[in-house]
């Protein structure tokens, strides 16, 4: 049922200077979750009508199941769109929201009545078949919306940013359900985002947009582990980075010599490390530092670190760790921690 979701080349302008998407190239694999990642205006949600088929792309291809979709209307394509808003009919109940797409298919009443129950079942709303949209709250719309797109049966489900306008409470249920629903149905799926977290807990992959142009694509853990350039590991957070030079797989840096487990290209480098990653005891590529600030945060607690040649760095340890500020702390940065990113722009390979 899933299909393979090739996009090729998308590039979209809206008449402006710089077109709203350049360039993007991503394969979707056959029940996989991809979030299109990347901040307001990026272009994100351009990809996901061009690829719906409610925009014709400037130039480039879009293939689902193999085949170009370039000339297929949306409604033939196999792909179902879940928007920001649900856009439900006000003056239908939730059955017949869920059913409109089957009728106008021409699906026989007993068949597309089956076929309702089982997508309201799904995304756990059957008690609320007989209701009209206005007496439902914004999660169990956006439910509703959900089965809408499931009762199709689509070889594609797009969601736009479905989860944007609910509370961080509801979101996080929504998020896991969303999550349950794409594994059962085996659902190939493009998720819009602004939300890195978000992006985290529900991807297998994450495409990152930046300015129209794809910056990375790959697993969760690696924006972390592996960012590709500054720009990405800020955008997942960030804070640490050293800048120094890289010969023999160790780096010069205003902190001594630190030796990296992962190849530095040779040359200018910026080091980075997650404040997770940081460590407060002695041993290889550790060096003093005064606590210039601590930031409790239940889960942990935030020490920011001054140490020698002006560098600040942000070391997050768990919550029992009791330092004060202008304490002094012996830290360490753990060679598997430490990530060389490449100096200048930087494209997915
Ligand atoms: P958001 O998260 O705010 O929805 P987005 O990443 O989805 O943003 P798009 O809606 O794809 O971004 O917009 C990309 C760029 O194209 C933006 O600069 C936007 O202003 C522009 N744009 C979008 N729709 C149109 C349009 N119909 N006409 C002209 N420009 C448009």
């Amino acid at each position: 049922m899933s299909a393979r979701l090739e996009i090729e080349g998308l590039t979209h302008s809206y008449g402006g200077d710089e077109p709203a998407l350049s360039e993007l190239t991503l394969s979707v694999e056959p029940g996989e979750l991809v979030a299109l990642l990347g901040p307001s205006g990026c272009g994100k949600t351009t990809a996901l009508k061009v690829v719906a088929g409610l925009l014709s792309p400037t130039h480039g291809d879009v293939r689902i199941g193999g085949e170009s979709v370039l000339g297929v209307p949306p409604e033939r394509r196999g792909a179902a769109m879940v928007f920001q808003k649900s856009l439900l009919f006000p003056h239908m109940t939730v059955e017949g929201n869920v059913g409109f797409g089957l009728r106008m298919r021409g699906v026989p009443r007993g068949e597309a009545r089956g076929r309702v129950e089982r997508a309201l079942k799904r995304v756990r709303i059957e008690g609320f078949a007989g209701r009209k949209p206005g007496a439902l709250s914004g999660g169990q719309q956006q439910r509703v919306a959900l089965a809408r797109a499931l009762v199709t049966e689509p070889r594609l489900l797009l969601l736009d940013e479905p989860l944007s306008a609910l509370d961080a409470n509801l979101r996080e249920g929504m998020r896991e359900l969303i999550k349950e629903v794409q594994r059962e149905g085996d659902h190939t799926t493009v998720f819009v985002t602004h939300d890195q977290e978000e992006a985290v807990v529900l991807a297998d992959r994450i495409a990152l947009v930046t300015g129209g142009r794809l910056r990375m694509y790959d697993h969760p853990e690696a924006f972390y582990e592996r960012p590709l350039s500054r720009e990405i590991a800020e955008f997942f957070g960030a804070t640490n980075f050293l800048r120094g030079q890289a010969r023999n797989g160790c780096v010069e840096t205003p902190l001594g010599t630190l030796r990296l487990e992962h190849p530095a290209p040779p040359g200018e480098v910026t080091l980075t490390i997650r404040p997770e990653a940081v460590r407060l005891e002695g041993g290889e590529n550790s060096f003093s530092a005064r606590v210039r600030g601590v930031t409790y945060l239940g889960t942990q607690v935030l020490y920011g670190l001054d140490v020698s040649g002006g560098v600040h760095l942000r070391a997050a340890l768990p919550p029992h760790t009791r330092l004060a500020v202008g304490d002094e702390v012996t830290a360490r940065l753990p060679a598997e921690s430490l990530w060389a990113l490449a100096d200048g722009e930087t494209t997915p390979g």
